[in-house]
């Protein structure tokens, strides 16, 4: 079957209709497989201000309730969601599986989240005073998503936002709208499993940047929740900032392994060749630089190397690939731009753009290193000294992911101290990719400096409020400061 005939049978099946102006084209083979309608930033913004109104009010374990609803949704629609995934980000299905899992662990994380929205109670210096911490709902969050996680991301935000209180305004890719309608098939299907939830409280709004522009700039969003690269960030945070909103920034990645004298080569190499050429290297974050002691770089390399030459590449629907085609001719063009005639394209299907994953061996960290270049190629360094193979981990203007191969405590510790790796993630023996939902999910410097996912993500999707009760009959100041009237 053609991606287009896969494509709509999934639609059919969904009761989506395929109309509008906005085309999706399938990686497979580049040919075109559904249509949307754009949609109406103001009419959008407007709707989720109402619903914020009412929503705020419903106790948050009742919110919960929704996300579990649409945990269960999630849960019987994952393989044929999946399909939708592999067919519109290219994405072998083994890990268009693994994307919907997360949407189910995340909802699952937000439901036992519902019941633990804790402030603190905090000693008061004042006599007969209390004071204490409150979270309560932020406003309307508006999710913008990058095409390479076009569902897991809005799942990510949304089921914290929703317990939390908050509206939610989906801007999906505008290379994935058809995943995103699919999910929001499921999402009517939880609402209306739930019964009374506000109008407009969980929204899909389609379109290019533009769209994503006129939502950023509307006041009456509270957060603006934007994955994609850093040149995106670097428009959308300014603007945001500028009219006082809140911003969660989770923007491009450089992200490198260093491999010590004492790590277990084998299972190096396999965590290299899963996080460098796994989703065709279009992860935020894949493996991008691997940082090697010179004792060991031949045999590792020559693995790797060996390992790249092997793996399968192709229909990302057929179950033996392991890697699927680039997202498009302009991913293609940005891998050429690096790595000239060495680029070697595999023979898949016709109209995709099919390529091996790349090893460039590199003396200096200098030049097209430095940049995210979205596809999988793999510098490699080498290093004598920890301190310089840290110093090397940290020379980029990105901060997402890190990792270490070593079975020396000491080298594990020293890279996940305060002075090791500067990212916001740094893995031990495990590549930098592949991140699970418990922990909080983001990085620094140029990738924006977001968290989101697990942890006390969610506190950013709330207002925090302090607290002060007197329950005495003196009004005693802060700061023992006198302020007393004249007899
Ligand atoms: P992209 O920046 O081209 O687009 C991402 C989203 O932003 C799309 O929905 C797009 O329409 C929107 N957008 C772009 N410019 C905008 C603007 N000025 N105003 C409002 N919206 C705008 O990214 P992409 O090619 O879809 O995805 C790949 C990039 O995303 C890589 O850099 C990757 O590292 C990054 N990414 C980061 C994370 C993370 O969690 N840190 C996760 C996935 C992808």
């Amino acid at each position: 079957m053609t991606p287009a005939d896969d494509a709509q049978q999934l639609l059919d099946l969904f009761g989506v209709h395929s109309a509008g102006k906005l085309v999706s084209y399938s990686p497979i083979n580049g040919a075109p497989i559904g249509r949307v309608t754009v949609g109406d930033p103001d009419h959008a913004c407007g709707r989720a201000a109402e619903a914020f109104v009412k929503w705020r009010s419903v106790p948050a374990p009742r919110r919960g309730e929704l996300v579990r609803l649409l945990g269960e949704q999630l849960r019987q629609a994952k393989p044929v969601l999946a399909k939708m995934i592999t067919l519109e980000a290219g994405k072998i299905l083994q890990e268009s599986l693994g994307e919907v899992q997360e949407m189910i662990d995340i909802c699952d994380f937000a439901v036992g989240l519902s019941r633990q929205l804790y402030g603190l109670t905090i000693a008061s210096e004042r006599p007969n005073h209390r004071m204490m911490e409150q979270w309560h709902p932020l406003g309307p969050v508006l999710v913008i998503s990058a095409f390479n996680f076009p569902v897991a991301v809005w799942a990510w935000n949304s089921a914290l936002a929703l317990v939390c209180g908050d509206p939610v305004v989906w801007k999906p890719s505008e290379k994935t709208p058809l995943c995103a309608e699919l999910v929001m098939q499921l999402v009517r299907g939880a609402l209306r499993g739930f019964g009374d939830a506000p109008e407009g409280l969980i929204q899909l709004v389609q379109g290019e940047r533009d769209v994503g522009a006129a939502l950023v700039d509307d006041p009456r969003i509270a957060l603006v929740s934007a994955t994609g690269s850093t040149a995106m960030g670097r428009a959308v945070g300014p603007r945001v900032a500028q009219r006082f909103g809140r911003s969660l920034l989770e923007l491009g990645g450089n992200n490198a392994a260093i491999v010590c004298p004492s790590a277990d080569l084998e299972l190096a190499a396999r965590a290299i060749l899963f996080s460098a050429a796994g989703t065709a290297g279009q992860r935020c974050t894949t493996l991008r630089r691997l940082i090697v002691h010179e004792s060991v770089a031949e045999p590792l390399l020559a693995r790797v190397r060996q390992l790249f030459a092997s793996v399968k590449i192709g229909d990302p629907r057929a179950p033996d690939t392991l890697i699927g085609p680039l997202i498009d001719q302009a991913a293609f063009d940005a891998m050429i731009e690096v790595l000239g005639d060495k680029l070697e394209r595999a023979d898949a299907v016709p109209g995709g753009f099919y390529v091996r994953p790349a090893v460039v061996e590199l003396k200096d960290q200098e030049g097209s290193v430095l940049r995210e270049t979205f596809a999988p190629i793999l510098y490699a360094l080498r290093y004598r000294e920890l301190e310089e193979a840290i110093a090397l981990n940290n020379a980029v203007p990105h901060g997402l992911s890190s990792s270490i191969f070593t079975n020396d405590v000491r080298e594990a510790e020293r890279f996940m101290s305060a002075s090791g790796s500067d990212c916001g993630i740094a893995n031990v023996n495990i590549g930098p990719s592949g991140a699970e939902i418990g922990g909080a999910f983001g990085g620094e410097k140029d990738t924006g400096g977001g968290r989101e996912s697990g942890s006390d993500a969610w506190r950013a999707y709330m207002r925090r409020q302090t607290n002060t009760v007197n329950y005495g009959s003196e009004l005693p100041l802060a700061q023992g400061i006198r302020f007393d009237i004249a007899p």
